[in-house]
């Protein structure tokens, strides 16, 4: 479970009015939405914004896999939602709700997220309209790589063009079984490696990668906390410790950045999963709820928490941060109003509808917006893609190197003062960077930046009320100004 992007289950959600299994309800609409509002506080003009915010390619499929003994027809899409730097690049999804509207809405959020972390590649999505949980390793083997021939034949793949990554209910596996189908049809392409990224270590995948989006995550919430302007505006003090925190969904997202926080100083207070939720206001220890998880099925009756029945209950339950790690549109109209959290860090894609981030951004609720929070993902898989393209790993070159040169300026360090310097911390300064620190600290130099774009975004724009609205205020300008001076407009 632990390979998968998000959570590998669907939640059981209540119905509510609208969702994303309800036709009135379309996710991309919702991200124009958020576009739209945002539009108004930059400089270009209507055919720019209109050129930006559709989908460039819609690629819709359908072909025939023999499960058993029957024919199935497979529902499949990919989306490439903006060209304006090549290659395109995200996620795909295996779940029973894609459709056309969620992979349309899901590769938006992606250029508008790549634009922010400067990642330069064009957004796209694509997904597989599958419950995983209903088919062999054999057979979804057999459905993967059809859907990446699929891809071949309508160039919708390839280390220029277009880069599929992990998502809900796909993970390192599925992404060896696309490379694999990518260079069975590209024999002696130097570069092919690089059409995927979520590989597995032994297939050209990059140390970090699993835990990117988590760890970006945390990294992106501890920015926002140690903003003492932004704090004090919601009576919050600075900093992680001793925040309270409740995450929804334990899939490789929620897992890694709950741990995160809790090596924080965080108290990871509420947990959720879609057999039902537990909370515990003294913290609960994460690994160890993972593991009861493991060895009882279910994340409930763990020792000294008490039980919700329903996994969105966390949702209301009191904390400081609550971070939807899951699905989209899981905060509502419905639920919107008993959300107690001050901070809500979306690690979702879209985890709140337009009416539940107005009710919430109303009610002085800072929200943290997906398209810049849950970028460490993409972050991580375009050091990947630059792993590949080289075909050398971190630190090969440099780090012997560096380790010799810190050794030498210890010891002449030692000699000049007379004092010894204590073999731990010898240890620390000799050090040379192996490929988890590189890609840990420029993961790390790529949150910080970004928070301090779309925080001095907002401090220029004081008219602007919310998080999102700066984040892709920053997006639009940087992708319009592409468009611009890639000179398609006079
Ligand atoms: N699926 C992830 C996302 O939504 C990662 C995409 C990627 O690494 O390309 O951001």
């Amino acid at each position: 479970k632990k390979n998968h992007e998000h959570h590998p289950f669907l939640f059981v959600f209540q119905p509510t009015k609208k969702n994303a299994m309800n036709p009135e309800y379309s996710f991309f609409d919702a991200v124009c939405k958020s576009f739209d509002k945002a539009a108004q506080y930059t400089q270009f003009d209507q055919g720019i914004l209109e050129q930006i915010k559709q989908c460039n390619s819609v690629l819709r499929m359908h072909f025939p896999v023999k499960i058993g003994d029957k024919v199935e027809v497979i529902k499949a899409y990919r989306v490439q939602h903006s060209h304006h730097k090549l290659p395109c690049k995200g996620g795909i999804r295996f779940s029973e709700m894609v459709n056309l509207d969620e992979v349309m809405a899901l590769s938006a959020l992606m250029t508008y997220k790549c634009a922010i972390v400067n990642v330069p590649f064009g957004g796209a999505k694509g997904g597989i309209t599958i419950d995983p949980k209903k088919y062999s390793a054999y057979d979804l083997e057999r459905i993967t790589r059809r859907y990446t021939s699929e891809l071949i034949k309508k160039r919708f793949i390839g280390p220029g063009e277009d880069v599929p990554a992990p998502d809900y209910g796909t993970g390192e596996r599925e992404m060896s079984w696309i490379l694999d189908t990518y260079m069975a049809m590209h024999p002696g392409e130097v570069e092919a490696l690089g059409c995927v990224t979520g590989k597995p270590i032994t297939q050209g995948g990059v140390r970090g990668r699993r835990e990117a989006t988590g760890l970006g995550v945390f990294f992106g919430i501890r920015e926002v906390c140690n903003n003492a302007e932004v704090m004090a505006k919601r009576g919050l003090e600075t900093g992680i410790a001793g925040k309270k925190i409740i995450v929804q969904g334990l899939g490789n997202v929620g897992y890694h950045s709950a741990k995160f926080f809790q090596e924080g100083g965080a108290l990871v207070v509420g947990l959720a999963e879609y057999e039902g939720s537990i909370y515990n206001e003294n913290g609960l220890d994460v690994e160890a709820v993972f593991q009861h998880r493991k060895k009882t099925g279910s994340i409930l009756d763990f020792p000294g928490a008490s039980n919700f029945s329903k996994n969105t209950d966390a949702l209301e339950a009191p904390c400081d941060i609550l971070i939807p790690a899951a699905l989209e549109n899981v905060i509502n109209a419905e639920n919107a109003d008993r959300v107690q959290a001050k901070i809500i860090g979306e690690a979702a894609n879209g985890p709140l509808t337009p009416e539940a981030d107005e009710i919430l951004v109303n009610k002085g609720t800072l929200v943290v917006p997906d398209i810049y929070l849950n970028a460490g993902g993409v972050t991580v898989s375009y050091f990947e893609w630059l792993k590949n393209l080289s075909h050398v790993s971190y630190g090969r070159l440099e780090r012997r190197f560096m380790e010799n040169q810190n050794a030498n300026i210890v010891s002449q360090l030692e000699e000049m003062t007379g004092n010894k310097i204590s073999d731990e911390q010898k240890k620390l300064i000799v050090h040379g960077p192996d490929e988890i620190d590189l890609v840990r600290s420029g993961l790390e130099d790529t949150m910080i930046k970004a928070t301090k774009e779309i925080l001095d975004c907002w401090k220029q724009n004081p008219t602007i009320i919310d998080m999102r609205t700066a984040a892709f205020v920053v997006a639009i300008n940087k992708v319009g100004t592409s468009y611009l001076e890639l000179g398609i407009f006079p």
